[in-house]
């Protein structure tokens, strides 16, 4: 899952970085409104956590912005303590949820996944999909009750696929969703990890689409 974090001080915005990337995020960070604008608009991501007081371009406006441009991503605004008329604010401008500063990070790391899951249409923590059972907010993923020993990478990739599960998402969809903006992205090595993933959770459960992608089939 790829996040997307604006937010101007540069201690707490490497603390929620390194907080959701060990809650099974990827993720990139703008310091200023415009360049989270600009990410935002341009870039796909599963959630976006929004300060509201950014320098170049307030959050109210950024969020208005993805808005009016179609991004529908759920996004958390981060506020000041107190100022209720923010989070209206937010609200009206099409913000998810809130987190009030100062926050514990464990917090924010919970509600990201929780918006994740529920954007993908899930009410439970735990998204069940055939024999397999991921929990959201632990990041495990059991197989018939099983914990699967999966690395960081199959982890993500096996989460988007039960969180997608019945529906093809194509090879440059996953991509999307796994790497930051940064990263180099590699087909080649999804496809690896997709044959290993099928050896660790048994097969006939990732099929693959010749030309279009994969699909975890959970339904008949
Ligand atoms: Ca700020």
């Amino acid at each position: 899952m790829r996040c997307l974090i604006v937010e101007d001080d540069p201690t707490l915005s490497s603390q929620l970085a390194a907080a959701l990337r060990d809650g099974g995020f990827t993720c990139d960070v703008a310091a200023d409104g415009r360049q989270g604008e600009f990410l935002g608009s341009t870039e796909t991501y599963d959630l976006a956590i929004l300060d509201l007081g950014l320098p170049g371009m307030p959050g109210i406006e950024v969020l208005t912005r993805w808005r009016e441009g179609g991004a529908t991503m759920p996004v958390l605004i981060l506020t000041a303590r107190g100022d209720w008329t923010d989070k209206v604010a937010g609200f009206r401008a099409g913000a998810d949820d809130y987190a009030v500063k100062p926050f514990r990070l464990e917090e924010v790391v919970i509600r990201a996944q929780t918006l994740v899951r529920r954007a993908a249409g899930h009410a439970q923590a735990v998204i069940k999909a055939g024999p397999l059972r991921l929990d959201t907010q632990l990041g495990i993923i059991t197989r018939n009750g099983l914990a699967l020993r999966l690395t960081a990478f199959e982890t993500r990739i096996l989460a988007y696929l039960i969180h997608h599960q019945n529906r093809v998402i194509s090879r440059s969809e996953l991509s999307d969703h796994l790497y930051d903006a940064a990263a180099d992205r590699d087909f080649k090595s999804i496809e690896v990890v997709i044959g290993r993933l099928r050896k660790k959770i048994g097969e006939g459960l990732i099929e693959t689409r010749r030309g279009e992608g994969y699909v975890l089939r959970t339904a008949a």
